[in-house]
């Protein structure tokens, strides 16, 4: 019998995913043995009782009967023009029904999206923390994911000297991701302005992901990158209904071309990437019947995000708890799932921050991920998700703080 190892390809080499890696595995051990975990490490409404809008369910099953068939590649045509509405409405100008590609989830666009643009060697500026599904697919793509600081003290905006000093040659693209996974930040209009003109300087394609446009706290406005870009600017926008409409689970997100001018000279791409998307057929239909409804009319998010709204009552408690331990600071999230606070390495002797979850979740049964998964240099950071009810939250910050005294100096 052939004994040799069948390995995963070396395309792979330089590709992970930890929000779902070997912590979570042991979690899931845990599980079987029957121990009860507290997970706050996946950015899903559902579980933790948020519901998707009752009407959104009414559109998937009523229209499950007529979803059989395949869909156009790029997506149904109703779901198309109430994506194009709104981008009127978010004031990214002339996006017209063929700049819109819908996917099973932003994360399958994200990955055709970097297939598509990068040779071998390219090279994308991806934020540092980023989500990681952005490196993980521009490494995947053949590309180098390089990562720009986001600066702690200014509020997680992105250190703009930092991203020049970055460009080279190889320099194909910059990764915005706004409102931001995992700090919080939300980005106003002169940083993004700041960004686009970088990335025009070096003509650059820009791709925004803005899954959590409408996870917004503190009357803070959230603005489109591409609603700022000049027509000689490739903008693509990311966005779906996972996050703001909580049904993660039915997977339908959209791409968005904008900028007029660039578009032309960027056909041969948008040619890759309609094949791509052609290759691959097309997006889960019966939930693309949930678009229209969802970007139209009454926003059910805004109910739990204004004053008195259970996802701004749990990012308060979660603020409040961690800048109440001793070494641990966090700045304030204006928006989107999470916080991402800092464990300052003079009070905290944490030489490799995966341990230090793993021994979280051993010790106290709680599940975080830590913050190098986010592409963050140093073991100093942890995410925390804000979907559990705030008293679970205060609960288990109760705990992290109990298991961080040990873990002192
Ligand atoms: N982009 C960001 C910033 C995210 O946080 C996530 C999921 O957590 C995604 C994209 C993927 O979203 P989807 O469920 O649409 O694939």
């Amino acid at each position: 019998m052939d004994t040799t190892p069948i390995r995963k390809s070396h395309k792979l080499h330089n590709v992970c995913y930890d929000i779902r890696g070997p912590v979570l595995d042991h979690a899931k051990r845990l599980e079987e043995e029957g121990q009860r975990i507290l997970k706050l490490n996946i950015g899903n409404p559902a579980p933790f009782g948020f519901e998707a809008p009752e009407e959104i369910l009414q559109d998937v099953m009523r229209n499950l009967p007529t979803a059989q068939g395949y869909c156009d590649s790029k997506g149904l045509y109703s779901a198309r023009k109430a994506i194009m509405q709104e981008c009127q409405r978010r004031e990214i100008p002339g996006v017209g029904i063929e700049d819109i590609y819908i996917g099973n989830g932003v994360s399958e666009l994200i990955v055709m999206a970097l297939q598509a643009l990068l040779n071998d060697g390219d090279e994308v500026l991806i934020p540092a923390p980023d989500y990681p599904l952005w490196t993980a697919a521009a490494n995947l793509a053949g590309g180098h994911a390089v990562h720009y600081r986001c600066d702690e003290q200014a509020d997680w905006a992105p250190d703009l000297d930092d991203i020049r000093s970055k460009i080279t040659a190889h320099t194909r693209a910059i990764v915005i991701i706004n409102p931001n996974n995992p700090t919080g930040a939300v980005y106003p209009p002169e940083v993004l302005r700041e960004l686009l003109e970088i990335a025009r300087q070096h003509d650059l394609v820009v791709f925004s992901d803005e899954i959590y446009d409408k996870i917004l706290y503190d009357d803070v406005a959230h603005v489109s990158t591409g609603a700022l870009a000049g027509e000689d600017q490739l903008v693509v926008t990311m966005n779906g209904l996972s996050k703001s409409y909580r049904c993660a689970g039915f997977r339908s997100g959209w791409m968005i071309l904008s900028g007029n001018i660039a578009k032309q000279r960027a056909a041969d791409f948008i040619q890759g990437l309609t094949m791509l998307a052609s290759m691959r057929l097309c997006a889960n239909v019966p939930a693309q019947h949930a678009i229209q409804t969802a970007l139209g009319g009454y926003q059910s998010i805004n109910d739990l995000i204004l004053p008195g709204g259970r996802l701004l009552a749990q990012r308060d408690i979660t603020h409040e708890k961690l800048n109440a331990i001793p070494g641990v600071s966090c700045v304030k999230p204006k928006g989107a799932l999470y916080a991402f606070p800092r464990l300052d390495p003079k009070v905290f002797n944490i030489q490799d921050d995966q341990q230090m979850v793993l021994d979280l979740l051993l010790q106290e049964k709680i599940l975080l991920v830590q913050g190098t998964a986010f592409n963050w240099p140093e073991p100093d950071h942890v995410r925390i998700v804000t979907l559990p009810w705030a008293d679970q939250l205060g609960d288990a910050l109760d705990r992290f703080a109990r298991f961080l005294s040990r873990y002192r100096q």
